[in-house]
């Protein structure tokens, strides 16, 4: 069944009653990324590092290696795949009616649903939520939508303390930067940098081995644990049915976040997240994990129905335009993504530019598709940053078109423009050019020409050019060759 524009009838009864204020001096630990700078400048300067650029390739590389051969491993991939998206399409076409039913289960479990319109809600729900239970430390494992609503500076400027739990967010929130990938959020990182952050900021002794620097961070996280005041974590699947919800992660820091301190957890949850039946987990479980790291599942997947007695769960349930793109008939499918990372891990033009080359909370294939619906203005060039190969649509386990996507994003993109660009400019008088035979010739020769002598100044002339290598023209044409010597 195909998607259709659904209204979830939310309910925003949770407005702060005052407007917070900043009670601590806010410690700048978020480095904002540069909104002005395109994929194309992010990507060069990621790329004036080739060393480290070559090395992050073969790394991104690496899990999608592992990816291949366990999804080979499993005979019923394909018919996975197929039931998966089936699942998700059917899921969008009753959104309204699902969140519902989730509301109503979990109510009845005796779980709190907020529910948030946009970032701003969401950040002022958890904050006031905190508030109202004292918590001034709390824990967090990954969620990029709470990397999506900047909640940590948010709290941060309310006076509340917020610890990444995850190794790889904690390793950035050292190093004051954003995630360069959903499922390995410090995969740009080598051991080397992460020694010496850890000597600063853990006072380990000076060493790159990862197995006495995850030790030196377990020793710094569990201490976290057990004086926090709340836990936060994301939500991987929400079950209409029963009213639960599923987390996924490879270090258990969820699940201690919430047994360590079981008074209050806040779990952020964006309205796509709702799979309808208990059943269906089997289908996405079994995928999530393979997909991303080749693992046959998560080593901890941990499941939510109700709080222990005495301790309260509440779940904030995010818009923040998703309905929006629920109802763009041709991009709504992008909604069905459950975050594996495939589509990253194999576009070759994620894995040679970076991940913080991308403007966007979520990066590669699938950030590209999700950001020009948010603003189409401030993320226009994100659909280009693709080679359109359509590796990305085949290796995504809920079959969406991701590659049509982008093809329909540029599309867009270029038909809302209404000033004239260079590259519309361009693209006219190529047009012209190509549909008059004399002109293709005598454009051919002067192309050939420059491009023999000023090579360099060809590759730098546009972004796509730098950072490549253009090969001489051949002395003559294949016209002229053809013209010279078929007829001998
Ligand atoms: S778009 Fe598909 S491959 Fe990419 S992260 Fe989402 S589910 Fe995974």
């Amino acid at each position: 069944m195909e998607p259709t524009q659904a209204k979830p009838q939310t309910k925003f009864n949770t407005k702060s009653e005052t407007k917070p204020k900043a009670n601590l001096k806010t410690k700048k630990i978020i480095k904002q990324q540069t909104q002005t700078q395109t994929h194309a400048q992010l990507a060069e300067g990621f790329l004036s590092n080739q060393l480290k650029a070559s090395w992050f390739n073969k790394s991104i590389w690496y899990q999608r290696d592992k990816r291949d051969v366990a999804t080979k491993k499993l005979n019923e991939w394909e018919t996975l795949r197929e039931l998966a998206s089936d699942i998700k399409a059917h899921t969008l076409s009753k959104l309204d009616e699902y969140l519902i039913e989730f509301e109503e289960k979990a109510t009845a479990n005796g779980i709190n649903i907020h529910w948030a319109s946009d970032d701003k809600e969401h950040n002022e729900i958890a904050t006031n939520l905190l508030k109202k239970h004292n918590a001034k430390k709390v824990v967090k494992s990954k969620s990029m939508l709470s990397e999506e609503c900047e909640l940590n500076h948010h709290l941060e400027n309310n006076g509340i303390e917020i610890i990444e739990s995850d190794l790889g967010e904690r390793i950035l929130q050292f190093s004051g930067e954003k995630p360069s990938h959903i499922v390995m959020p410090a995969i740009h990182k080598t051991k080397e940098e992460i020694g010496e952050l850890f000597e600063e900021k853990l006072n380990t002794k000076k060493s790159n081995d990862p197995v006495y620097l995850t030790q030196a961070a377990r020793l710094h996280l569990r201490e976290k644990f057990i004086n926090a005041d709340a836990s936060m974590s994301g939500v991987n699947f929400a079950v209409a049915e029963t009213g639960s919800f599923v987390l996924c992660t490879n270090e258990g820091n969820a699940d201690l976040g919430l047994t360590a301190n079981s008074k209050l957890h806040i779990a952020s949850m964006g309205i796509e997240k709702i799979i309808p039946k208990q059943e269906h987990l089997g289908v996405f479980v079994r995928m999530l994990a393979r997909n991303a790291t080749g693992q046959p599942i998560t080593t901890y997947t941990s499941h939510f129905t109700k709080p222990n007695k005495g301790s309260e769960i509440h779940i904030i349930i995010v818009d923040n335009n998703r309905t929006k793109l629920l109802a763009e008939e041709k991009f709504n499918s992008s909604l069905k993504c459950i975050r594996c990372a495939a589509c990253m891990n194999t576009c070759p033009v994620f894995k040679n530019s970076g991940g913080h080359s991308y403007n966007f909370v979520i990066p590669g294939p699938i950030g590209a598709i999700l950001a020009p619906a948010h603003d189409i203005k401030k993320y226009e060039d994100m659909p280009f940053a693709s080679t359109l190969c359509g590796s990305c649509s085949n290796v995504c386990p809920v079959k969406i078109n991701i590659h049509e996507q982008l093809y329909d994003w540029r599309q867009e993109i270029t038909q809302r423009k209404s000033s004239f660009t260079i590259k519309s400019i361009m693209m006219k008088g190529g047009a012209f050019v190509l549909s008059h035979t004399w002109m293709y010739r005598l454009f051919g020769k002067i192309g050939g020409f420059f491009v023999h002598n000023f090579r360099k100044i060809s590759t730098m002339a546009t972004p796509w050019g730098k950072g490549r290598e253009l090969p001489d023209v051949p002395k003559e044409s294949f016209k002229d060759w053809w013209d010279n010597n078929a007829k001998k």
